[in-house]
């Protein structure tokens, strides 16, 4: 297993390098409002209600707590869930205030499943959003799995069939180095979007088709 999925990141380099890596250093904060303006929602719209929001408001908790929430729902109306998404925005905006004095940095000292589990804490944070700030704003080792990596993962045999979001992203971690997971995590959205689309993989294209288990050539 280890082999193949070692081949895989390889074959995945070649073909989607040089991508553009985010920087690890980018504000916890903002990272969190834009993965929740993420949820169920494609990423274009994601990008449009975070660039609305990010127009109309300076992005710190202390400004978005005392936001009204109507104006906060009119930046977000392209996204889905929008009225949802504006009341956790400016719930969680409000805690991080007052239980982290507007910082989220001070949980990167935490030891990582404590920090996990300090962000699940928050509302509207499930697993993926808090494995998202933690990869990319503190680099910490772990591989946030969205809709993308979870079917990508699971039909090159990379991951059991129908495996939980933990199974997943354990199963993904114990065949890469920590030093790889922001690359594969980043490399298999990629795969995704590109070639193995959830409705009709390209698989006669895709530069995996040579190790893939699934892949269908008729
Ligand atoms: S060969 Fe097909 S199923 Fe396999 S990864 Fe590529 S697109 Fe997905």
């Amino acid at each position: 297993m280890e082999n193949h999925a070692k081949k895989i990141l390889q074959i995945l380099n070649r073909n989607f390098l040089p991508l553009k890596w985010e920087k690890k250093d980018r504000d916890p904060f903002q990272i969190l409002i834009a993965t929740i303006i993420s949820q169920n929602t494609s990423d274009k719209n994601t990008a449009k209600a975070y660039e609305n929001l990010s127009k109309r408001f300076k992005m710190l908790s202390k400004v978005l707590a005392n936001a009204e929430i109507s104006e906060i729902e009119e930046c977000l109306k392209v996204a889905g869930l929008y009225r949802n998404k504006a009341r956790v925005i400016k719930h969680i905006s409000k805690i991080i205030e007052k239980k982290f004095g507007g910082d989220l940095k001070s949980i990167t000292c935490l030891p990582f499943e404590e920090s996990r589990k300090t962000l699940m804490e928050l509302p509207g944070v499930g697993p993926k959003t808090a494995d998202v700030v933690l990869l990319f704003a503190f680099g910490k080792p772990t591989i946030p799995v969205d809709t993308h990596v979870n079917r990508v993962a699971e039909r090159l045999g990379l991951v059991p069939k129908n495996g939980n979001y933990e199974t997943v992203r354990k199963s993904l971690q114990s065949l890469y180095c920590p030093e790889d997971y922001l690359r594969v995590h980043k490399l298999l959205i990629s795969l995704g979007r590109k070639y193995c689309k959830a409705k009709k993989p390209l698989c006669l294209e895709c530069p995996l088709n040579v190790v893939c288990p699934s892949k269908k050539m008729a």
